[in-house]
């Protein structure tokens, strides 16, 4: 039953340290009505695609998870599902992991007149905010996690901002995890070519002749 409290989720990665300072569960929502040109997530863009967890099971999942520091809300777009985000960030924030959400959203659109229902609760459970939507054409090959310069970084609380002073010196990551079927995932950032040399690599060993 699909109910005020249920997140609408592309995926989850348990434990990664790609996605955030530190070892985070990371969540992709599902559903994004900004659409940026060149968006690495496009599949995540329909609303109506996904698998609806309620927010208290999600955060059980999350809270089972031995050794992380945090939860990332990625997507697709968080805020437009932030009450169920907010109340699943909620529950991370009691037991002192920190909340680390990206938008599409600029700042001020997440804090004006028009702002997404919910916003002001999803802005107050999260920690470290990234905003504003990807332009492929200004790519940042300096700050680790953000795809484009124009992404501003909101330490909305003190929990993360341990990290600001340090952040050009953080590396971007990425992960890949290969299934015991061979279906190969990645998530992280990192260089185009850098991504395209890895993959081309991967299938090249996958598919080597014995
Ligand atoms: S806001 Fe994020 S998920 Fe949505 S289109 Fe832009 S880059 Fe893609």
């Amino acid at each position: 039953m699909i109910s005020d409290r249920t997140i609408r989720v592309g995926a989850v990665v348990d434990d990664t340290v790609a996605e955030g300072p530190g070892r985070r569960f990371a969540v992709w929502v599902q559903g994004c009505s900004i659409r940026c040109p060149g968006c690495f997530n496009p599949h995540l863009w329909g609303a109506k695609g996904g698998t609806g967890i309620g927010a208290a099971e999600l955060a059980e999942r999350a809270l089972a998870v031995p050794g992380i520091d945090g939860v990332t809300l990625l997507g697709g777009e968080p805020f437009e599902q932030a009450r169920p985000l907010a109340d699943f960030a909620s529950r991370l924030a009691a037991q002192g992991l920190s909340v680390m959400t990206f938008s599409g959203f600029t700042y001020r659109e997440l804090n004006g007149a028009g702002a997404p229902d919910g916003a002001a609760e999803l802005l107050s459970a999260t920690d470290l905010l990234v905003s504003g939507p990807y332009l492929s054409g200004q790519p940042d090959l300096r700050r680790p996690w953000v795809g484009s310069t124009n992404q501003e970084f909101h330490f909305l609380t003190d929990r993360l901002r341990h990290v600001e002073a340090g952040l050009a010196d953080l590396p971007d990551r990425i992960e890949v995890r290969v299934t015991a079927s061979g279906e190969v995932t990645v998530n992280g950032w990192a260089d185009l070519d850098q991504l395209d040399t890895l993959l081309a690599d991967d299938f090249r060993r996958r598919n080597r002749p014995a």
